[in-house]
């Protein structure tokens, strides 16, 4: 079978290569690849700048957005043959830490969890993957053409749960959330404010577009300009930033109406100096009650909650999102990134 390949930290190694078969362990569903989700971190393991292959081998099967179909499962799995599901990306510390014996492995405390794809685990870019019935995700049948879509959705489900939970801290009513970046995780992140009845703004760089037009079908605010001015225009209670650019991510500190929130999701690169006036940063962040924190990943409570908002959004509009859909043979395409793109999808049946 075919799989999408790359030998960890060695750039150009990418390929689709014929790997064996996988085989189902005890209490694992054999399940046929669908569909795959290409994002920055999958670009990064292709130009060999993160990554690593299981112990012992020399090349990683890619993907850790996943969509595929079951072919068997074992009796009392809770899943049957044709059903719908997506796979966990990240599994616990073999320890385990606190966190990870709590089932919480997106806060993982040592380090040493393992992930599809992308850390010592082959990934879901195949065009046949197991994954252990625990470790799989129901997705609703009429999500055939999106479900794809559901572990990006899972990074800002966790990324709102966690907001709530800050917000929790005291008196919290939020009406206003400014999205930066409207890439695949910021458009869902903007989905999921919608959802959460806020009056949603999304700041970009690109004043017309496919993204535009998909921020404002949602009944929110585009915006394109500089960060500062539309946080004094909007005076957000909540930011979420998307673009892993640390001059923007820097301008949202502080950025926030009183007591407010900002979610960082974006991966920036180390080696990129910004000058930022500390002192009036975070004396606005001290006088302000304000808060600053980072997430990543996301546990099986997000995978369960990103099920929900995708089968509460309307379904056009997800589709929108996905702007390439390629076939396995031309999977390097998808690496690289197109100038209107928002997410872009390898066809694992194809
Ligand atoms: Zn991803
Ligand atoms: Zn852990």
């Amino acid at each position: 079978m075919r799989a999408l390949t790359v030998m960890p930290m060695k750039e150009g190694s990418f390929t689709v290569t014929d790997v064996e078969e996988p085989v189902p362990g005890e209490g694992e569903l054999l399940v046929d690849g669908l569909a795959l989700g290409v994002c920055g971190t999958d670009r990064e393991i292709a130009s060999g700048e993160y990554g690593w292959a299981p112990p012992g081998e020399d090349r990683l099967i890619l993907g850790h957005e996943s969509l595929g179909r079951v072919r068997e499962a074992p009796p009392g799995s809770g899943f049957a043959a044709g059903d719908l599901v997506a796979g966990i990306v990240r599994r616990p510390d073999p320890v385990p830490c606190p966190a990870c014996e709590r089932g919480e492995f997106d806060m993982c405390r040592n380090g040493r969890y393992t992930e599809r794809g992308i850390k010592e685990l082959h990934g879901y870019g195949a065009e046949r993957w197991t994954v252990e019935a625990d470790y799989a995700v129901r997705v609703d049948p009429a999500l055939e053409r999106v479900g794809v879509l559901m572990e990006p959705t899972t990074v800002v489900a966790k990324a709102w749960d966690h907001i709530e939970r800050i917000g929790s801290r005291s008196w919290f009513d939020p009406a206003r959330v400014l999205v930066v970046g409207p890439g695949p995780i910021g458009l869902l992140a903007a989905l999921l404010g919608a959802q959460r009845g806020l009056e949603v703004h999304v700041l970009g760089r690109r004043a017309s577009g496919v993204k535009p037009d998909l921020v404002r079908d949602l009944g929110a605010v585009y915006h394109a300009g500089g960060l500062p001015h539309v946080a004094r225009e909007v005076e957000p209670d909540v930011i979420v930033e998307a673009t892993g650019v640390p001059r923007v991510m820097a301008d949202t500190l502080g950025a926030t109406a009183p007591g407010g929130i900002v979610c960082l999701t974006g991966v920036s690169t180390p080696g990129h100096k910004v000058e930022i006036d500390a002192g009036a940063v975070i004396r606005e962040l001290v006088l302000e009650n304000d808060v600053v924190f980072g997430t990543v990943n996301a546990n099986k409570r997000h995978y369960e909650m990103a099920a929900d908002a995708l089968a509460r959004a309307d379904l056009s509009w997800l589709e929108r999102l996905i702007t390439r859909r390629l076939p396995i043979d031309r999977a390097a395409e998808a690496l690289e990134p197109g100038r209107d793109d928002v997410k872009v999808v390898v066809e694992l049946d194809s």
